[in-house]
């Protein structure tokens, strides 16, 4: 077999066009690939299909293909143009790469298989890529993938903020709970920032939400119950969330009663911060019996600790009324504790009871895009940090867009 006969193999070209010569460099370490096509070959105008005779060419170009082996290889042609009565003089499309890219659709996809698993420095390397190339073949396929993106009904939504790293700026996220997906990302986490997602859904779409996670967060609620229908049922409030304002409290007791103590020397509870924050069942086992000799001494951070661990109940009830009766209970023991921390939660909490026991109706909590938040995480962290934060975002919706991101 020739060497022009295997590269057209290689890279699937189909009549009209075949290659018309191959040059291997060693020294270089390259493969340039030349495709040529009969001169009294049609074209079909781009924009309306029409066929047409050849008008001209464009300049040459070059496009990056799959490596050949260790070298890289790159593929040359000049663009057929057509003269079309409609459009004008224009360049046809060729099979094997999308218009204006530098890369065949084969490398390109292969390029976004790389970028998916490692960062974009990592995709240099691997690719032997610029990179302002690489980030480049990231950020069209997430443009690409947006464009793709069908109209379609999401019914259980996540909105949490995320912190960008750098200059402490906020991100607000709305996720599919029921896909896993980052629906839309807006910067900062004003009322303003949630409204944009609402407004950009349908009448529809809007009433098929029937439930929406999120923290106590005043400017997500009343976004929420300017857009949504009957907002007031399908607000649940993250339990997670409540529970970390809960464990604040407890923390808070912890701190102040450290301090007492330790002013009359005192120093009980030293080193003891962690064993305060753990869940009952995530004590680790070698600090079980510290833990066990800590809690059977009269401390207030102890009591808080076991006011806060029964609160977790509250999300066990199957019957709303049953949920209620423990909760009128445990707001009673909260407030009647003399811990003030623990008195300040409880009230908090019992602002927004409605819109936490219609966990009931709605079992949602932003956890279940737990594996979104810890991959968002890795994205921020693989960036040190992204300067521009457009950059940040463009980076989450590749990653956990859940978007068709190749080129066809
Ligand atoms: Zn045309």
């Amino acid at each position: 077999m020739q060497d022009t006969a295997l590269y057209q193999y290689l890279l699937g070209l189909q009549s009209p066009w075949t290659v018309s010569r191959v040059n291997l460099d060693m020294h270089a370490q390259r493969v340039d690939v030349w495709a040529a096509h009969p001169e009294d070959a049609a074209w079909a105008c781009p924009h309306c299909s029409t066929v047409l005779p050849l008008y001209d060419h464009a300049e040459e170009r070059t496009w990056r293909h799959l490596d050949s082996c260790q070298f890289q290889t790159h593929l040359h042609a000049r663009i057929p143009r057509v003269a079309c009565a409609d459009h004008g003089v224009v360049q046809v499309t060729v099979p094997w790469a999308e218009p204006r890219s530098r890369f065949t659709l084969l490398f390109e996809r292969l390029a976004i298989d790389v970028l998916r698993h490692c960062d974009v420095s990592g995709a240099t390397r691997i690719l032997g890529l610029s990179w302002d190339e690489a980030w480049g073949i990231l950020q069209r396929a997430v443009t690409r993938g947006h464009a793709r993106k069908q109209t379609r009904m999401v019914r259980r939504i996540g909105v949490d903020e995320k912190a960008a790293a750098k200059g402490h700026r906020y991100l607000t996220l709305v996720c599919d709970l029921d896909e896993g997906t980052v629906e839309y990302i807006a910067e900062d986490r004003t009322q303003e920032s949630l409204d944009r997602y609402y407004t950009g859904l349908t009448p529809e779409q809007l009433n098929g939400i029937e439930a929406v996670a999120m923290d106590m967060w005043e400017p997500y609620i009343q976004a929420t119950r300017a857009h949504v229908p009957e907002a007031a049922e399908k607000i649940v409030f993250d339990r997670f969330h409540i529970m970390g304002h809960v464990s604040n409290a407890v923390d808070t007791v912890r701190k102040h009663e450290h301090r007492a103590l330790m002013a009359a020397g005192d120093e009980t509870l030293k080193g003891s911060k962690y064993l305060w924050l753990y869940s009952r069942e995530n004590v680790p086992a070698q600090r079980r019996e510290e833990f066990a000799a800590l809690k059977r001494q009269e401390l207030k951070v102890g009591r808080a600790w076991a006011i806060k661990e029964v609160l977790r109940c509250l999300w066990h009830y199957v019957y709303p009324a049953s949920g209620r009766k423990f909760w009128k209970r445990w707001y009673f023991w909260a407030t009647h504790s003399r811990l003030e921390p623990i008195r300040k939660a409880a009230e908090t909490i019992r602002r927004h009871i409605a819109n936490i026991v219609t966990y009931y109706q709605h079992p949602v909590t932003n956890a279940m895009s737990e594996g979104l938040n810890s991959q968002i995480q890795k994205i921020n962290s693989m960036a040190c940090g992204f300067r521009n934060i457009e950059h940040f975002k463009t980076a989450i919706y590749f990653h956990c867009g859940g978007l068709d991101l190749y080129p066809c």
